[in-house]
């Protein structure tokens, strides 16, 4: 068994493949007996030619292609369920994980470590609303949820054997990685490093996608937004009782014609607009529950290459 697994995913990545390969070979061999697990996920480039032409050449060099584009979470659970090694480390092939930094998870490891992860000292290379946006998703995500995620942890981590094999056998299709690897749990450690910027291709993820990306993981791992409305509900409820109880005395008292239009008016677009919100979190879980009652498998494999 060899000591270390690399799981890296890769998805329209020709010109950085062999760039990685290369950085690898230069700090890890001869150190470490390791192997790659590539998984192409569903590249339209030339990803996969290159990555066979490198299987044929290295038989450490192991191959898992996608179907299709499954996106990077469920080909990271893919490279984790096919890897032999007695750890295995998730990274990216864009070189924005340091290879560099795998000793340093290694040692860790060896002092009893199991979930080894890279916290982000500096993310200077992102842009301001990308950093400010991150922070804010955390904050939020780290008060609703019962497992909290680290500060700027990203993928990048050493997990035991038996800490990814249990990472795997999470059931569920929306794979929010960084919430498995914390509620899988066991003995855990950080290790910072300022992560480099991208050194060839462009980043996959737009803002669409890393909004639904974040809505993904909370609703995850919280069914508190769920339950919110009951205790708005009931507020507002108590609230409508008073004002109604008002109404009366005025009338009564006073004899106050009730005034009108305008409160009415004000009273009822927020009401609308609270029910839609409403309705509309109601829909963001009931989507996914319904994409796991339909229990497909959240990635198929085309093709294995050295297994
Ligand atoms: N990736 C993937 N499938 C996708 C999108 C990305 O396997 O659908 C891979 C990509 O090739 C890279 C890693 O995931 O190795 C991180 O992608 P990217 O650099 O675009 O993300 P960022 O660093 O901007 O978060
Ligand atoms: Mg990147």
């Amino acid at each position: 068994m060899v000591q270390i697994s690399l799981i890296i995913p890769v998805y329209n990545e020709e010109e950085m493949v062999p760039v990685f390969f290369n950085r690898v070979e230069k700090v890890l061999g001869g150190h470490f007996s390791y192997e790659y697990v590539f998984v192409n996920d569903g590249s339209r480039d030339a990803t996969l030619k290159v990555l066979k032409a490198l299987a044929e050449k290295y038989k450490h060099v192991k191959v898992i292609s996608l179907s299709r584009n499954f996106g990077k979470e469920a080909a990271v659970t893919a490279g984790l369920s096919e890897a032999g090694g007695e750890t295995s480390v998730v990274l990216d092939v864009d070189l924005q994980d340091p290879v560099e930094l795998i000793p340093a998870f290694w040692e860790k490891y060896q002092q009893g470590y199991e979930n080894v992860y890279g916290l982000r000292s500096d993310r200077s290379e992102d842009t301001f609303f990308k950093r400010f946006t991150a922070q804010f998703f955390y904050k939020v995500y780290n008060k609703l949820a019962d497992f909290p995620i680290p500060y700027n942890a990203g993928d990048f981590r050493l997990l035991s054997r038996r800490a990814s094999q249990a990472v795997v056998s999470l059931p569920e299709r929306d794979r929010f990685m960084k919430g498995l690897f914390s509620w899988v749990g066991y003995k855990s450690v950080a290790v910072p490093y300022s992560r480099a910027s991208r050194v060839a291709g462009k980043s996959k993820w737009n803002y669409w996608q890393l909004w639904n990306f974040a809505l993904g993981g909370i609703t995850s791992a919280t069914s508190l937004p769920l339950k919110l409305w009951t205790y708005a509900g009931v507020f507002m409820a108590f609230l409508a009782f008073m004002f109604a109880l008002w109404i009366a005395y005025q009338k009564l008292v006073w004899g106050n014609p009730v005034s009108g239009y305008a409160s009415i008016m004000v009273t009822i677009l927020f009401f609308s607009g609270l029910q839609l919100i409403t309705l509309g979190i109601i829909g963001e879980y009931l989507s996914r529950i319904f994409v796991e009652v339909k229990q497909r498998p959240p990635y198929l494999i085309d093709e294995k290459i050295n297994f």
